[in-house]
């Protein structure tokens, strides 16, 4: 094993340059030449055909036959000509990832290239393999993908790739798209009703998102010489390098070359793709990175995280590069997220969350604002939920960003217009009133920038003209949180329009009607606003005493999706049935549980095989030393110490790795899903896995360099 550290340092001083040069100096040049979305269609299909698949599009109904055919034949060209030999269904199961099954357009029977448009629509992939959460074998054993045409199809490699939706044959969802397809069409239909009380001319409303995604890179042999890397993502063990982030150097510092080459030749694939990335940088830690794209339609934008994901993964192995997405790959420097920065848009151009030079249109933005701060006040065990995973375990809930108390942060501005609606809650207002006025709403800045006013440690923050939902792990698929988040201010728009009916029913003018029930929200939502130190104990104490929930582990979060309350929603704005949130559960607890396994396997390995016979024979130096030493009349105190040293933490880590395996085999007996999975965070990962890296930790710092087996983190991390 040294040997294989030592070759890998080795290659990593060898590495050839990869340069990389943008096509053209202009991206639009090629942005977007390897998709085939509505512009593509535009220029290929007949009027009449195009109108049919924008308005499905646009109401998300059913395309007809001919359209699809019409459809077929224009893509199948189109690919045809760029060189394309295959065609996939390409969607997300609840694996996580992305799932392909490339079928080719040559029909050797008939000896031409075919593609029809029921292979556009429909496919019957193998899905036996994929989870289901006890579904599929229960009822139906087949499952078909159905296309989405809102999201465009696009070229990967010599693909086709058409985005679709994964349903069993029986009609239950099998995947994550689908769910968030319903939770955007909800938020629409809410939000278009409630919109319509200012103005009747807004008919539809849009979710958009725009994903900063954190990331780490290491050098391919480095990566390849940490088994635990190559298994979970994750190094096990590892002691901190003598310079970490303390310095705070690396945040918008330069970017190394060779990562630099890597982020170049993603860029250009991914514009290829249509994917309208924008930002890149440094992180905080060493080779930690980010990029961001301009925001786009929430499924849109999700997808292209996707693609985004695997191309990036893709690219990297020409550089000689590994991408990590885990959400901490190192202990002691910070993890990576993806922040979901979110809004709504409606059709005539108003970003519903930024505050406007109009009195009125300021209503209708606090309007949405309160909302959703009251959604998120009434369903923050569900956004918690929402983001739960065995890898966001290792973030939330430790002492890094974001906590797992779930609240908002709205900056000194908007804290100050919803107190003073607030408090002028008692205000009468008389017919002619200049209402806005008396109430403050008319001071409400146009533009609510300040940069300073960031609060970097909250998990829900406004930043002036969107909502960023920061506690979304950074390997994770952003269509759950998204599924959640909309779902629950689809449910709270629906809740506000329904009791302002009400109130004008009673005779209340509409605007104050307005008022009223947003002064009540932010009375009762109070407890969810949080403008100080997300990441101190304080918080933590704080958070308790107003009853917010604390859960730090994702088995314990996860329980929320089957409340009645997250049930309720569900059910009732169409998105996930009751049988469904439980087969999701179900495939979520057996996620964690596989994962957690995992770590404890490779632990157990590296400590047993590589950590302690390592450990044995560098003592065994020590001993012919201390001997030799003692031979001379030398005094051998400090050499006997050492010896003495290594043997307390073998014997740590032996105990450790033994007692872990015992409870592990007694774990894997249990039927109980939920039992198993608990047991696997509080008797394996919460008991077992601190001590054991610790006294690894400790030995990689006695043991000769020379003799120490696994890549170090000083080597790791900093890629030059
Ligand atoms: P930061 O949070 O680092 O200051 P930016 O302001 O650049 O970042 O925005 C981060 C992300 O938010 C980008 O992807 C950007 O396109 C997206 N974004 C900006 N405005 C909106 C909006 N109205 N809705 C959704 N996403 C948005
Ligand atoms: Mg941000």
């Amino acid at each position: 094993m040294a040997h294989l550290r030592f070759r890998a340092l080795e290659q990593l001083s060898n590495r050839p340059k990869v340069h990389v040069e943008f096509p053209s100096a202009k991206a639009s040049d090629f942005f977007g030449e390897n998709t085939f979305g509505l512009s593509q269609m535009k220029s290929t299909l007949s009027s009449d055909v195009f109108k049919q698949v924008s308005q499905s599009i646009k109401n998300g109904s059913k395309i007809d036959t001919v359209t699809a055919d019409a459809v077929a034949v224009a893509v199948k060209s189109w690919a045809l000509a760029k060189g394309a030999t295959h065609f996939t269904h390409w969607f997300q199961p609840l694996t996580g990832g992305t799932a392909e099954k490339h079928d080719a357009f040559f029909d050797g029977l008939a000896g031409i290239e075919k593609f029809k448009g029921g292979e556009l629509v429909q496919q019957e992939p193998d899905a036996s393999s994929f989870p289901n959460g006890g579904i599929r074998s229960t009822f139906e054993a087949r499952g078909y993908t159905a296309w989405d045409p809102s999201s465009p199809m696009f070229l990967y490699g010599k693909t086709l790739c058409i985005p679709t939706i994964f349903v069993s044959y029986t009609g239950e969802l099998l995947d994550t798209k689908a769910p968030l397809l319903k939770a955007l069409l909800a938020v629409d239909k809410a939000a278009v009703q409630v919109c319509q009380l200012f103005d009747k001319d807004i008919q539809k409303v849009n979710a958009s998102l725009g994903i900063e995604q954190e990331y780490f890179v290491v050098d391919e042999a480095l990566f390849m010489a940490r088994p635990d890397l190559v298994m979970g993502g994750r190094t096990v063990f590892g002691h901190s390098p003598a310079r970490g982030q303390q310095l705070e150097d690396h945040y918008f510092g330069s970017i190394p070359a060779r990562v630099y080459d890597f982020m170049k030749d993603f860029e250009i694939e991914a514009w290829r793709a249509g994917i309208p990335l924008r930002t890149r940088h440094n992180e905080v830690a060493p080779s930690q990175f980010e990029v961001a794209p301009l925001f786009e339609e929430v499924n849109v934008a999700n997808d292209h995280n996707q693609l985004l994901m695997d191309l990036m993964g893709r690219v990297a192995e020409k550089h000689q590069l590994r991408v990590l997405f885990h959400e901490k790959p190192f202990a002691g420097v910070n993890g990576s997220g993806k922040h979901n920065n979110w809004s709504l848009i409606t059709d005539t151009g108003v970003n519903l969350f930024a505050p406007s030079s109009s009195a009125r249109d300021n209503l209708m933005f606090l309007t949405f604002f309160v909302t959703t701060v009251r959604a998120i006040h009434e369903h923050a065990d569900l956004l918690r939920a929402s983001i739960a995973t065995a890898g966001n375990d290792y973030r939330l809930g430790a002492n890094e960003a974001p906590p797992a108390i779930m609240s908002t942060f709205l900056g000194s501005q908007m804290s100050a217009v919803l107190d003073e609606l607030e408090k002028n809650g008692n205000i009468k207002i008389e017919k002619g009133d200049n209402m806005y006025m008396k109430l403050g709403i008319d001071r409400i800045p146009e533009i609510i920038l300040d940069n300073t006013d960031r609060n970097r440690t909250s998990p829900f923050a406004f930043t002036g003209n969107k909502f960023e939902f920061r506690a979304v792990g950074s390997s994770d698929n952003c269509a759950t949180p998204m599924t959640a988040l909309n779902l629950i201010v689809a449910e709270q728009l629906t809740q506000f329009y329904e009791a302002v009916e009400k109130e004008i029913e009673k005779g209340t003018e509409k605007r104050l009607a307005i008022v009223n029930i947003l002064r009540k929200y932010i009375k009762e939502s109070k407890a969810i606003r949080f403008e100080g130190d997300g990441y101190s104990e304080g918080w933590v104490k704080e958070a308790a005493k107003r009853g917010l929930s604390n859960k730090k582990n994702a088995v314990d979060a996860i329980d929320a999706y089957l409340t009645p309350k997250s049930i309720k929603i569900f059910e009732k704005h169409n998105v996930l049935s009751h049988k469904e949130l439980e087969a999701r559960q179900e495939i979520k607890l057996e996620s964690y549980i596989k994962r957690v396994q995992i770590e404890a396997r490779v632990m157990g390995d590296l400590a047993i095989n590589h950590i302690i016979p390592t450990a044995i024979a560098y003592q065994n130096k020590l001993i012919i030393n201390a001997n030799g030493l003692k031979g001379l009349g030398v005094d051998n105190k400090a050499v006997l110490k050492t010896i003495k040293e290594i043997s307390g933490h073998i014997e740590t880590i032996k105990t450790g790795v033994d007692n872990m395996v015992e409870e592990r085999k007694r774990l894997n007996k249990l039927t109980d899903t939920h039992k198993k999975a608990i047991g696997y965070c509080k008797n394996i990962k919460e008991k077992y896995f601190d001590e054991i890296r610790d006294s690894v930790d400790k030995l990689e710092l006695l043991v000769d360099d020379e003799d120490w087996p696994l890549v170090k983190y000083r080597e790791l991390l900093f890629l030059r």
